[in-house]
């Protein structure tokens, strides 16, 4: 594969180019690893693009699909070209949604404007994580303008999704006034804008009263210097009838356009990207406790440390010191 040739293409906005190149980002097989780190260094060389990144969360049911499609219909309808990625974190995807499922954006799916990408089936969080990040990287270059990141709000998926992102969005549902208690203070503290879906027919009072409570719950939470004093905040929206989906964009420019003005996107970037680098190694090193002779030897310490005839901390210093090796 001539990855200069393939780089040229995605930036000059080829559309099968690119999802070969995700399809090889995706890969684990090393010498696909080590074409895709050529191509996204090649992409970063040529290209400096910006997308804005926007990552959106929400249990199953709360209207991802309906939202992004709306919304993604109405940027592409402004000219704007964007990409919609998931992270999902579920490995056998039973009965659930899939996210970034074509079928459930229709006619998205169908726009030229607009390109989906359901989530690489990989049971394991980093590398569903690397993935996705090299794609963004991968979408960035071939010019889309805003990149949606989808993912369900269960375990560490959020976080991984914010740490790619620009912005986070929390979608919910409206719900009676205990549910509140349901969304963990940790995600309400990543996210930049609360919408609360559904605010159309009988269910608009409802999801007022839940903006209302959000928007409370939001004041209560650590103030962010290095945002205008009304962000974080809640709206509602109607993803069905399309209401609400301008002012929440016009929001979400407002924020990235101050982060811009006062150099906290690039401040973000560089701090995620750091992240990303500890991540990395992290992985890296969980990665060398599964593969021999370091495997063999964790079974073979782990029942000498069950039956007492060494310690744990003598035997972790064994492997340590094995892997130091290595
Ligand atoms: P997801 O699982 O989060 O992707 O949710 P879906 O987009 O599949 O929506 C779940 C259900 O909620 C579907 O029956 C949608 O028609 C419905 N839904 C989504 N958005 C809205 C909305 O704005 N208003 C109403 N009334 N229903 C909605």
């Amino acid at each position: 594969m001539d990855i200069e040739q393939l780089s040229d293409k995605i930036i000059a906005g080829d559309r099968r180019s690119l999802a070969r190149a995700i399809t090889l980002v995706e890969s684990s097989r090393a010498d696909h690893r080590e074409q895709a780190a050529d191509l996204i260094e090649a992409l970063a060389r040529k290209s400096d693009r910006q997308a804005i990144r926007i990552g959106l969360s929400g249990t199953p049911g709360v209207g991802k699909s309906t939202f992004i499609e709306s919304f993604g219909m109405m940027l592409t309808g402004q000219g704007l070209k964007v990409a919609v990625l998931a992270v999902d974190p579920s490995s056998a995807r039973s009965g659930g949604s899939i996210l970034g499922d074509k079928t459930r954006m229709e006619r998205l799916s169908r726009d030229p404007n607009a390109f989906i990408r359901p989530s690489p089936s990989q049971s394991h969080l980093g590398g569903v994580a690397r993935r996705t990040r090299e794609a963004v990287a991968l979408c960035e270059a071939a010019g889309f303008d805003v990149v949606l990141i989808e993912t369900v709000g269960v375990g560490q998926s959020e976080t991984v999704v914010a740490e790619m992102s620009d912005l986070f969005i929390l979608l919910l549902a409206p719900a009676g006034g205990d549910e509140l208690q349901g969304v963990k203070r940790g995600i309400m503290e990543m996210a930049d804008i609360i919408l609360v879906n559904k605010a159309d027919g009988d269910l608009k009072p409802a999801a007022m009263r839940t903006c209302a409570d959000y928007a409370g719950a939001l004041r209560l939470l650590r103030k962010r210097p290095q945002d205008p004093a009304e962000f974080p905040k809640a709206m509602t929206v109607s993803a069905l009838e399309e209401n609400g989906l301008a002012k929440a964009w016009e929001e979400m420019t407002t924020l990235t356009d101050w982060r811009r003005d006062n150099g906290h996107f690039t401040g973000r970037r560089a701090a995620q990207a750091e992240y990303w680098f500890g991540q990395e190694v992290r992985q890296g090193l969980l990665a060398r406790l599964e593969r021999e002779p370091v495997k063999g030897m964790m079974t073979h310490l782990g029942a000498q440390v069950a039956s007492g005839q060494t310690t744990p901390t003598a035997a972790a210093a064994e492997i340590l010191a094995l892997m130091q090796q290595g």
